[in-house]
Formats: C-alpha cells, structure tokens, sequence
C-alpha cells in the first residue's frame, strides 16, 4: 500500500501541496488527473522522497520514505517512468534496462539479460537491444523506459505523463502497453499503477479509481464510474471545467 497522508509541500511561499491523502492499495490503478501546476508531479516526487515534506508522511508498505534507511527499501518497491525519456545516452538499450537489477538487486547478468530481452520483446522492441537511445523514436524510447521500470519487478508503478511528449501515434503505441499491463494487473495482486495523465478517456478505461488535484488539494477521489457520474465527480466545477477542456 502507498500510503500518503496530509501531505504539505511547499515551494518558498507557495503551497504546492495542500494536506493531499490518497492511499493506493495493491491491484489497483489509479489515475491522478489535474490542471497543469496543480501538484501532481511534485506528489509523485514526493512519493520517491525526493523533495523534503513540510507536513505529513508518506509510506509505500510501512517504510517511511522521510527516512534515509526505510526509503533505500521503499525504492526497491516501486518504479517510476517520468515525462522525458531518461534513459543513459552511452549504453545500448539492453544495458540500460539491466543495469538496476544487476547493480541494485545484485542479480546475475546472464539471468538479467534474458529477462530484459523477453520485456523488450514484450513491447516489440526485439531488434532493437543493441541500439542506442539516439538510434530510437521517443515512442520506442519511452517503452524502453517502461522495460527498465518493469526490470525491477516493481510492486508500484508510477507513470508521469509518460506520453506527453509523442506524437499521436507514438502515444497510442505507448498506452498500448500501458493498458495490457494494467488489465494484467487487475486483482492480481501483481504490479500497481498509479498514473498521472491528460489521456482521459485512457484513464476511464484502465483505471479502477480517479483522483483530482485541484492547486495542491486532492478535491475528489472516487471509483472510475463514479468519477463520470452526474452526481459524482461531474457534480465538481472545477472538474466539469477541465473535463471539457480536454475534450
Ligand atoms: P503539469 O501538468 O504541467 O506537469 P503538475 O501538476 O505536475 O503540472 P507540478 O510540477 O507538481 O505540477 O508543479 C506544481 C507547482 O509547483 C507549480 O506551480 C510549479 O511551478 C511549482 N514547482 C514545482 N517544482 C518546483 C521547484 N523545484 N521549485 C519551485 N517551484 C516548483
Ligand atoms: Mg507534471
């Protein structure tokens, strides 16, 4: 379970983060949708421990991520793939893919590579393992950068507007793979997803739940039918608003 709770960030006098709780539970997926500045990316960053909180705690299955030790746990627990495509510019596809398992987990190399070649090939990147980063469209480089998250056998997957910067086609490729993970993930209790995106009828389809940020307060939180409901999450302003602008 990622457990946030009254989470406060700020940023100089802003409140970037406004007493936000949200608790994602294993098997769901859970979709964090929310204007441009609205929070949400510093709440995965705040999920990672990498900003400071001025309120609250955040804990990914008990560990404590304000804490040095508990978080070197915690990130073995979750991935995360972010906006643009960081990937290591000077090592081939395989290698950036294996690198973390080897190095963090400690895991033989051979057993290594033939995980990642089955992920690569997962996501019809096959021929692709020799190639470098600068050899790849940002379609096929973005689903690299869903291998090398996958490589660690996260618990947690988080997703930061992992399709914002492609083209139409390369987005469809991408949620392509996002959706089949999600739908293999349903009640499994394998990988969780907790994903922030403008993709929203994406999110309608793969989502067991929709949270909103509204300037740093999560204003609802509800199941994905509900969300859409009349009397559920349309009933907000605020949402109806940025639904339509989305549309
Ligand atoms: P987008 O949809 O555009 O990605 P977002 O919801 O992810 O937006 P955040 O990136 O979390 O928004 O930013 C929330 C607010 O915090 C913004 O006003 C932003 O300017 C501010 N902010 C984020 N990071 C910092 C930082 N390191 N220093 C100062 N202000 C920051
Ligand atoms: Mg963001």
């Amino acid at each position: 379970m990622i457990a946030v709770e009254g989470v406060v960030k700020r940023f100089g006098a802003q409140t970037v983060l406004d007493g936000v709780s949200l608790a994602v539970a294993p098997g769901e997926v859970v979709t964090i949708l929310g204007s441009s500045g609205s929070g949400k990316s510093t709440l995965i960053r705040c999920i990672n421990g990498l900003e400071r909180l001025d309120g609250g705690r955040i804990t990914v299955d008990g560990l404590d991520v304000a804490d040095p030790r508990q978080l070197a746990q915690a990130r073995r627990l979750s991935a995360t793939v972010f906006q643009l495509f960081n990937l290591y510019p000077h090592m081939t596809v395989l290698r950036n893919v294996t690198l973390a398992p080897e190095v963090v987990l400690k895991r033989p190399r051979a057993e290594v590579e033939a995980e990642a070649q089955a992920l690569l090939a997962s996501v019809g990147l096959a021929g692709k393992a020799d190639a470098y980063p600068a050899q790849l469209s940002g379609g096929q480089r973005q689903r690299v950068g869903i291998c090398r998250a996958l490589a660690m056998n996260p618990r947690y997957l988080l997703l930061d507007e992992v399709t914002s910067a492609l083209d139409p086609e390369m987005t469809a490729e991408v949620l392509a793979i996002l959706g089949r993970l999600a739908g293999r993930q349903m009640g499994d209790g394998g990988t969780t997803m907790l994903f922030v995106t403008h993709e929203v009828e994406f999110a309608r389809r793969i989502s067991t739940r929709i949270v909103f940020l509204d300037q740093g307060r999560l204003i609802v939180d509800l199941p994905t039918a509900r969300f859409f409901a009349d009397d559920g999450g349309l009933a907000h302003p605020r949402i109806r608003q940025f639904l339509s602008k989305m549309a």
